[in-house]
């Protein structure tokens, strides 16, 4: 009986030996469990901590950005805004989020295909577009717009536009354009009798050449030629020619007077007159007209050579051009009648014949 009770004993202290055994593994573990938690806890708030300063930071980046900037949720609806953006429409942070930018922007609003609150929802969506903004002052501002889609704070669609001023790149190109047209302009002009030059008749007369062969009409010129300035220049001097054929110049300028035809300083003291869409008749009233409004004009002419007053000699010829036929032809033609306007006295205007071609 004695040995019975001191094996149950024995039997009771091995199980309570067991149980604190597998009571100090839990306590172990749960130590364990413990301190994983307090350091994945630790993790979480340094992680916190830092998408914080994150936003933060992000946060000033936005806001000391000196690009005008705003965030817009897909509705149309702008739901953060810069400084910047704020100076730009001079408007308080109550004015401009929670309103729909279609509304602040009125007039300037992008209604095109281009409207990045219609692609939105698209995601890796970019943009990049030109605005031209006039302010209430009346100035006018350039901006190089950005956008990139993004999911806004309420976890809808939205994008993020970053307004560049590009004023003074535009003003600068706007500039360049005018400099280029008036350099273009003067490059086409003779610097003595401020005429056109015979650069911009060369090309002229090769680009109507073309336009009326295609519709089969004609083209004229007039070659003409001052008469003995060769003693003009020898009795006043090289400075009173330069008077003289800026003068000249000008009277033969005024006798044409369609919109379409051209007068030109051909070389020295010849000029030529290019007539689109006239007949031979148009070209020598043409000329005619510039005989007599070169008398009218009365320039003294003290050569011994000469009638007392300058005189130009005429050549005109017409053509309808033609396949495989070139300008050069035309102004052969008008050179010859020129040649014979001098061969039989000067002052006066010869055409080519008819049927010579
Ligand atoms: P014609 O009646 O046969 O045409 O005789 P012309 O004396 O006019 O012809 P010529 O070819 O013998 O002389 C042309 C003159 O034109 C000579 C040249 O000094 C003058 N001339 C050409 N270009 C200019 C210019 O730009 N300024 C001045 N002052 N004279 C020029
Ligand atoms: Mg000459
Ligand atoms: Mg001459």
């Amino acid at each position: 009986m004695g040995n019975d009770n001191c094996l149950l004993m024995k039997m009771q202290v091995d199980r309570l030996k067991s149980q604190k055994r597998r009571l100090a593994g839990a306590c172990k573990n749960m130590r364990e469990m413990n301190t994983a938690l307090e350091e994945a806890l630790i993790a979480c708030n340094r992680k916190l901590m830092q998408a914080d300063l994150l936003n933060m930071e992000l946060e000033q980046v936005f806001n000391n950005s000196t690009d005008p900037m705003w965030v817009i949720r897909e509705d149309g609806v702008v739901v953060r805004v810069n400084t910047a953006m704020l100076d730009f429409f001079d408007r308080t942070k109550d004015e401009i989020i929670g309103w729909l930018c279609k509304d602040i922007f009125g007039e300037h609003c992008i209604n095109d295909g281009k409207c990045p609150v219609k692609t939105c929802k698209r995601s890796r969506m970019f943009h990049k577009y030109e605005i031209k903004q006039t302010r209430p002052s009346g100035e006018v501002r350039y901006f190089l717009v950005s956008t990139a889609s993004l999911v806004t704070i309420d976890g809808l669609s939205g994008f993020v536009a970053q307004y560049k001023d590009i004023s003074l790149l535009k003003n600068a190109e706007q500039m360049m354009e005018k400099a280029n047209v008036a350099l273009e302009r003067l490059a086409g002009i003779d610097g003595l009798t401020g005429v056109a030059n015979r650069r911009t008749f060369d090309t002229a007369i090769k680009k109507e050449w073309d336009r009326l062969r295609r519709i089969q009409k004609p083209l004229s010129i007039i070659l003409c030629d001052i008469d003995h300035f060769k003693d003009y220049n020898d009795t006043l001097g090289h400075q009173a020619g330069d008077d003289c054929l800026r003068k000249v110049a000008e009277t033969l300028a005024l006798s044409a007077r369609r919109p379409a035809d051209l007068v030109a300083r051909y070389g020295g003291e010849e000029f030529v007159f290019l007539l689109p869409e006239t007949p031979a008749g148009g070209a020598a009233e043409v000329a005619e007209n510039a005989l007599r409004n070169i008398a009218a004009r009365r320039l003294p002419h003290p050569g011994l050579a000469s009638c007392g007053t300058v005189t130009l000699s005429f050549g005109v010829a017409e053509i309808i051009p033609k396949e495989g036929l070139s300008f050069n032809f035309l102004v052969e033609l008008a050179d010859a009648s020129l040649y014979r306007a001098k061969d039989t006295g000067r002052n006066r205007v010869c055409c080519a014949g008819e049927n010579r071609y």
